[in-house]
């Protein structure tokens, strides 16, 4: 994994790939892992410092958690392929304790035992594990937005943010949330008719935006609970999901302490995008004081994600085939959650199978 040498010549371009996938999320690692099987050169171009896109950690002030993505299905043959054998580490960890769920007027109950009894992945240092993994014997560039792709009939040549030429290559996979991956076809230069048929399938989908918050308090401000998490199950609260770090994993967290994942609903999400960081943190101990059925003092700690576009709706889902009759015959390839719904071990799914699609196409 290197950063794209962004101050450097055009002669630094990536030429010796046959494949460039662009975003390095779990659902381009799973393509890429896959599309190397078959014996063929790939470089991944990720736009961030790290690699794992929404299924990511942070490390701060002596915490470490996981604002997007909270854990893996374990009851998935792509879960089970890639977790407990190709990338086995003993970091994995499956949730010991159960998720219970809460309605809108803070009734908290037991949750589904079936449910419960199913395997629920993550990894003692958190769910970035699994990409850095991934990443490991994969040519990544981070710090590379691809800004603008030109078709070169046949071909592709990619563009960075600041107009430099990145790469040249025969094929390319795009893992994008759908209107990042719309917005990068708008900018680009397609053959005569492609663009708007990209632009109209993709511009089908939509995604929901998701407020994530941390917050730290000293365990003695929070007794033990039953569960590890809570979901709301009416869809009517302002907080959708809470779960305790440090019951994913002690690692997580300083003896002492608690953390809390609060995840808020998409339209409080919306109403309150714009607040401050110091505002959302007081407002949301305000919500969750009031679901926990105590008073909670200001957190010691907090942190705050902005998810723009965090899950698809799972009613606008496109359809993956539809968009490669259209594509392939360029060499022009797409992946990611908007064909699948929002989960890791979907996404991981869907690149192996896009990548399976993009082999297909050489034959
Ligand atoms: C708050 C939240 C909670 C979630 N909870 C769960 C959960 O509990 N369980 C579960 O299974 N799933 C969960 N998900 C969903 C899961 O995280 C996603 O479905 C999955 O990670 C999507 O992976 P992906 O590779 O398709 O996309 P992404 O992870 O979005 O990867 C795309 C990558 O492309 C990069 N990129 C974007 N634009 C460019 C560009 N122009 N050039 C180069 N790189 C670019 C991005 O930086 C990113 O790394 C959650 C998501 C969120 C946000």
């Amino acid at each position: 994994m290197e950063s794209w040498p962004a101050t450097k010549g055009e002669s630094e371009r990536e030429q010796s790939a046959e494949v460039a996938v662009i975003g390095a999320g779990v659902s381009g690692l799973a393509a890429a892992h896959m599309l190397r099987d078959h014996e063929l050169q790939v470089a991944l171009y990720e736009r961030e410092e790290r690699v794992g896109g929404r299924a990511t950690t942070r490390a701060r002030a002596g915490f470490c958690f996981d604002p997007g993505a909270q854990y893996i299905h374990g009851n998935a043959p792509v879960s089970d392929a890639l977790l407990l054998q190709r990338f086995a580490t003993s970091e994995l960890v499956s949730i010991a304790k159960p998720v219970w769920t809460f309605d809108s007027q803070n009734r908290i109950r037991e949750g589904d035992p079936r449910q419960n009894a199913l395997p629920r992945w993550t990894y003692r240092h958190g769910l970035l594990t699994l990409a850095e993994l991934m990443a490991r014997e994969l040519t990544v560039y981070t710090h590379c937005e691809i800004a603008r792709l030109a078709y070169m009939r046949p071909g592709w040549r990619l563009f960075s943010a600041t107009g430099q030429v990145v790469a040249e290559v025969p094929a390319v996979l795009v893992t994008l949330p759908a209107p990042e991956a719309a917005a990068l076809m708008a900018a680009s230069e397609l053959p005569p008719g492609l663009q708007q048929a990209l632009l109209a399938e993709l511009g089908r989908a939509r995604y929901r935006p998701l407020l994530s918050l941390a917050l730290a308090w000293p365990r003695k401000a929070l007794p033990p609970t039953p569960y590890y998490a809570l979901v709301n199950s009416d869809k009517t609260h302002p907080i959708s999901w809470l779960a305790r770090e440090e019951e994913k994993s002690p690692e997580r967290v300083p003896p002492a302490w608690t953390l809390l994942i609060v995840q808020l609903a998409p339209d409080y999400s919306r109403a309150h995008w714009s607040w401050d960081d110091q505002a959302l943190a007081t407002a949301t101990t305000t919500l969750v004081s009031a679901l926990l059925g105590q008073q909670l003092p200001a957190p010691h700690f907090y942190d705050v994600q902005r998810w723009p576009l965090a899950l698809p709706e799972p009613e606008r889902l496109l359809d993956a085939e539809t968009l490669h009759r259209v594509s392939a015959p360029y060499g022009l390839f797409f992946s990611g959650d908007a064909f699948t719904g929002g989960r890791v071990h979907l996404a991981l799914r869907q690149g192996q199978e896009s990548a399976l699609r993009l082999l297909a196409s050489r034959r």
